[in-house]
């Protein structure tokens, strides 16, 4: 197994200007999972109720997603219910109801501690630094994402992960909310002052930005016509970014350019239906005509000594 994922596994009740969805799948390991399922094989980590359908755990199983890291206990599954409605690209919660996760003390199998990639997708804090410190050894690259709830709840063991992380995935209010800078290169610059050597700028329909010590990169959203459900867009990212990485081991600057872009081509399908619908229907041609699409987008011809910009 390639990439470990610990996060929420989820039933979310959604409304978005194009409609409203009640209880649908969801939670950031499951978006992460099957999008990079797509690319490499991913282990879970999390917790389930015993009403989480036998259906859902079935999707994860057909995308060749090991699940014996979830475990199922009595209770509810993890409730989030939010909307779009204000602006598309930021979610309002209504309500969060940790449920099973309340109590959820992840152990790793052996062969879950012994992931090269790992990715520590949203869910409190401490959770994820349990996961890392589970690690039998550090694995190759460790990534992690947060939200606004565990700045403003769990700050501490929020910084503490954020300074054991390679790659930082964060959305671009809650990296003004965690630096207190309004300004996204200097929030960026305090972000990587505090630990990781990437970190990747989430921004919605304006696409990602990336920044690391040593360059940046912009990958652009894809021109969809409709957003449906913005639900799940960072962490089908995240997926693309990491499945694309760990299949090929590629942790270079060209590598991680061309993951933001994978990041992107799988956050744009994220996007078009609600929850995972169009996600788990994907074949290869769509991703492959997707990026071609991408490539395209983010082509243009750098100008060579010969000919200059015509600059009066
Ligand atoms: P995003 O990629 O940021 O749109 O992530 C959306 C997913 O995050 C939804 O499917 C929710 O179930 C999940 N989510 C919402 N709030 C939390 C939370 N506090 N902890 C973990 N997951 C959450």
């Amino acid at each position: 197994m390639k990439i470990l994922v610990v996060g929420s596994i989820a039933y979310d009740s959604v409304e978005t200007p194009e409609g409203k969805r009640e209880s649908q799948l969801g939670g950031s390991a499951s978006y992460f999972s099957v999008a990079a399922s797509h690319f490499t094989e991913v282990g879970m980590v999390g917790v389930v109720g015993n009403d989480f359908s036998e259906d859902d755990l079935a999707l994860y199983r057909s995308h060749e997603i090991d699940t014996s890291g979830i475990e199922t206990v009595d209770g509810k599954t993890f409730r989030w219910t939010g909307d779009y409605l204000q602006d598309i690209n930021t979610a309002v919660t209504h309500e969060t109801q940790l449920n099973v996760f309340a109590d959820f003390s992840p152990e790793l199998s052996e062969k879950h501690a012994e992931a090269p990639f790992l990715f520590l997708a949203n869910i409190e804090p401490s959770l994820q630094l349990q996961v890392l410190e589970s690690m039998s050894s550090r694995p190759k690259l460790v990534a992690c994402d947060t939200m606004n709830l565990w700045i403003d709840i769990a700050r501490g063991p929020l910084a503490e992960l954020i300074s054991k992380v390679d790659v930082l995935t964060i959305n671009e209010g809650e990296a003004r909310q965690f630096t207190e800078e309004q300004h996204l290169p200097t929030a960026a610059a305090a972000l990587l002052e505090s630990g990781p050597s990437t970190v990747v700028i989430k921004r919605g329909e304006y696409g990602a930005a990336l920044f690391s010590k040593h360059f940046n990169f912009a990958a652009p959203a894809y021109p969809l016509a409709k957003v449906v459900d913005p639900t799940g867009a960072g962490d089908s990212f995240a997926g693309g970014f990491m499945g694309y990485i760990a299949a090929t081991g590629d942790t270079t600057e060209e590598g991680l350019r061309r993951g933001a872009i994978v990041g992107s081509t799988m956050a744009s399908f994220a996007v078009e239906a609600f929850g995972l619908d169009r996600l788990r229907s994907l074949s290869r041609q769509n991703i492959e005509e997707r990026f071609n699409a991408f490539v395209d987008l983010t082509r243009f011809q750098a100008i060579d000594g010969s000919n200059a910009l015509p600059l009066r």
